[in-house]
């Protein structure tokens, strides 16, 4: 009876053995287009179909909302919004009214700088063939920029443009909701850990296979073309990341940069910023923030920053590096000189 009990162990013993190493951790990760970009996930998991079904889903939930919320297709919601601009509300999806309310919470607290509401504005630039506007037909499309013209309505799920030929264009916010979207569906198919990288806006959850946080690095926004200097790597689990710079969509014309992140309030590029970096715990708010704070500039930009408690490096206009208090114990810095806000 003895040694059934210790063969019955041993049997116990053999299958348990057996089953951690089937069940082994590993990550998975793979990149993808979506959202006129590459988008790379990233899972730990202890199976692989598991892994693939959840990573399956989630780019399927980045195409759905880059459908739903896409500027320039004319059967997207947001086409809908700007359609009946000045004409009556519209009635949208829980998404689509729940984006919008995440951008209109950054303009109010950035003085509108971050304003979704450029959008006339955008649809003159056309930095890829190095198009500038003439300062005629931006000073028309600027006067009907406005969030405050945006009325929601909770109840009803409507949004209303109030000002003819007013557009939304959630260009500036869209990656990071939709990193935090793709994040929540790995979630629900029982992903512990991960990583949505959406280019620059970027969501992190749980922890590395080995127990490590999750790294990022900020670009150098001034290195020569072709070379990927890294300035500094943030050290994250459970929190999201967004840079926003000029050095990415921009073409030079007599000395001067012209790039896609815009004052409202002239139609221009900011010229503040080099780039900026927001730490927070929601993608939509790191990458809204990182457009605003690149347009309301370093000073103004680190005092709402600390009013709200949210996390960021910005390099100004003249390369001097500001990181707030918070960062201090979660970032690696790689240059010298780099003073704390
Ligand atoms: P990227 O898309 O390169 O990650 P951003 O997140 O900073 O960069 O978003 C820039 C985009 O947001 C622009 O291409 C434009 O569509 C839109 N945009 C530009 N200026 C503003 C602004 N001041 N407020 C809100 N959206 C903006
Ligand atoms: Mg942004």
């Amino acid at each position: 009876m003895k040694n059934f009990k210790v063969l019955i162990f041993l049997i116990l013993w053999a299958v348990f053995l057996c089953a951690c190493s089937k069940h082994q951790e590993k990550t998975y990760k793979e990149s993808r287009e979506s959202l006129h970009t590459i988008v790379s996930i990233t899972v730990v998991s202890d199976s692989s179909d598991k892994a693939k079904s959840a990573i399956d889903k989630a780019y399927n939930e980045l195409d759905r909302l880059a459908k739903l919320l896409n500027f320039y297709a004319e059967d997207s919601e947001v086409s809908a919004i700007n359609r009946h601009a000045g004409d009556r509300p519209v009635k949208v999806s829980a998404e689509t009214f729940e984006i919008i309310e995440k951008a209109l919470y950054a303009s109010r607290n950035t003085e509108g700088a971050f304003d979704i509401t450029v959008g006339p504005v955008v649809k003159l630039w056309d930095f890829k063939n190095k198009v500038m506007p003439n300062t005629e037909q931006i000073r028309e499309k600027t006067k009907i920029i406005g969030y405050r013209h945006i009325v929601i309505d909770r109840p009803a799920s409507t949004v209303f443009l109030e000002k003819k030929g007013m557009q939304i264009d959630l260009g500036g916010i869209i990656k990071g909701y939709a990193a935090d979207k793709a994040v929540a569906v790995l979630k629900a198919n029982g992903i512990k850990s991960g990583i949505v990288a959406a280019a620059g806006d970027i969501k992190t959850f749980g922890k590395r296979q080995d127990g490590s946080l999750w790294s990022v690095g900020i670009k150098n926004p001034r290195q020569k073309s072709g070379a990927d200097e890294i300035i500094a790597v943030v050290n994250l689990s459970n929190q999201a990341i967004s840079t926003s710079g000029d050095y990415e969509r921009y073409f030079e014309k007599n000395g001067v940069r012209y790039h896609h992140i815009l004052d409202p309030q002239t139609g221009q590029p900011a010229y503040g910023c080099r780039s900026v970096t927001i730490v927070a715990k929601d993608a939509a708010v790191t990458d809204a923030f990182s457009t605003g704070i690149f347009v309301l500039g370093p000073k103004k930009g680190i005092d709402v920053l600390n009013r709200l408690g949210i996390d960021a490096v910005i390099i100004d206009k003249d390369g001097k590096v500001y990181i707030t208090d918070g960062l201090k114990n979660s970032i690696e810095l790689m240059i010298k000189d780099s003073p704390f806000a």
